[in-house]
């Protein structure tokens, strides 16, 4: 079979977190097979359609590396396909026309969902629908709604495999009696159960809890300096599962793997702190090259580009998410970097120390971390006192704070010049 499946976004907001997973299985599906991925907006519902939104979905796709085989199909553009398939359904019986709107005559009989992820489902008629099962598929103002639309585009989109969030499980039976009205076998669905939020709660763009409504939406993890790769590994393993223990999958290893009938039946959970790590790993696996222009779009800036490597390089193991960068590492680029009152006040600097340190480092004919590293021990044992002594206040002068990379590696980047001054122009 030709596998063809789609992502059917409606651009009325921003990009949903549990969208983005929706499409990356659909994506991973139509790889894993050979098939195609079909992009189709539906953006029928114009009062709420914004061109941002359309562009958020796009750039999201693209960001994460989904690209599609066909589309974007509008569903705005399609109004002509949508009139022909009602007349059809009006000429076969299936549809007829009350109070101006045409409506759909429903099955009386329960339709058995046969889903690859639910398992069966039956849905019989619920005590409110059985007196009128019917339902509008196309407005008095001559619109056509969602059921209708989602349906006839499927059909002449052939798709084979409908994959897509559980919230649509209950539409579906309408949906399958409107592929039969046509005459024709419904795809096959495959419903992909909800994410939650750690404490179990439903992930929600509007969470009345800001920081929690953020982290529905994708561009949260844009703008934290997130790497797609590794938001694109997280999602792939929330509800789908190598069956080992290995959090670290290569993409490719996912496509070739990954099948509709192993999604987890029950919800997943969003454990961003996870996601945090995962982050941090993908970080420390960039080349010089892909950190440093990852960086610069996180405003790293500096003209010296050896230099601007060797600093990103240094801080790749200690930083989670892009956006500390500029926090972390300001003061290898700046003389006019801040001295944090708080360190200096915890354990005073004696000066008479750092001066000594700092001659010691002006007559080192070489400047590597191994030999600022021994003549720092050696000068410690000389005076007697623990090194501590000597690196703490070093490294306050030298970057204004009490933690960061290895003080030695962190003394050979920024260079003798540098260090020498800053020793010399830091008064505790
Ligand atoms: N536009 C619908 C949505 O955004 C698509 C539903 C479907 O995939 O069939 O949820």
């Amino acid at each position: 079979m030709n596998v063809r499946v789609r992502f059917a976004p409606s651009p009325t907001g921003a990009l949903h977190i549990g969208s983005v997973r929706t499409a990356l299985f659909n994506w991973l599906y139509a790889r894993h097979t050979g098939g195609a991925f079909v992009l189709r907006i539906e953006d029928t519902d114009v009062a709420r359609n914004t061109e941002q939104s359309l562009n958020t979905i796009l750039d999201g796709l693209k960001w994460l590396g989904l690209d599609w085989d066909e589309g974007p199909y509008f569903q705005s553009k399609r109004a002509e396909i949508y009139r022909q398939r009602a007349q059809q359904l009006r000429d076969v019986g299936h549809a007829y026309e009350r109070d101006g709107a045409l409506r759909f005559r429903m099955t009386r009989e329960p339709v058995v969902i046969n889903d690859l992820i639910a398992g069966p489902v039956t849905r019989a008629l619920g005590d409110r629908e059985v007196s009128d099962p019917d339902f509008v598929i196309v407005r008095s103002d001559g619109t056509p709604v969602f059921h209708f639309v989602n349906v006839v585009d499927d059909l002449e989109m052939k798709i084979t495999h409908v994959i897509r969030g559980e919230d649509h499980l209950s539409n579906t039976a309408k949906h399958i009696a409107l592929f039969r009205a046509f005459g024709v076998e419904s795809p096959a669905y495959a419903h992909i159960p909800m994410i939650l939020n750690v404490d179990g709660s439903k992930m929600s763009k509007s969470d009345p809890d800001p920081a929690k409504a953020r982290l529905a939406s994708l561009t949260a993890y844009v703008e934290d300096g997130y790497l797609p790769e590794a938001v694109r590994n997280y999602l792939c393993l929330l509800g789908w599962s190598p069956k080992d223990d290995r959090q670290i999958l290569p993409i490719a290893e996912v496509i070739q793997k990954f099948d509709l009938p192993q999604i987890l039946r029950h919800n997943a959970k969003f454990d961003v702190t996870k996601l945090e790590w995962m982050n941090g790993q993908y970080i420390n696996a960039l080349t010089s090259d892909e950190l440093d222009w990852r960086a610069a779009t996180f405003g790293i800036k500096c003209a010296d580009a050896p230099y601007r490597r060797a600093v990103l390089n240094l801080l790749k193991g200690k930083i989670s998410l892009l956006k500390q960068l500029p926090e972390r590492c300001g003061y290898f680029f700046t003389e006019d970097f801040l001295i944090d009152p708080a360190a200096v006040a915890k354990s005073p600097v004696d000066p008479v120390m750092l001066t000594k340190l700092t001659d010691r480092y002006a007559t080192l004919p070489v400047w590597d971390a191994a030999t600022l590293e021994s003549n720092l021990k050696a000068l410690a044992g000389e005076l007697g006192v623990k090194t501590g002594q000597l690196i703490h206040p070093c490294r306050l002068a030298v970057s204004g704070q009490t933690v960061g990379p290895s003080l030695y590696h962190m003394l050979e980047v920024l260079g003798r010049d540098r260090v020498l001054s800053r020793l010399r122009k830091f008064k505790p």
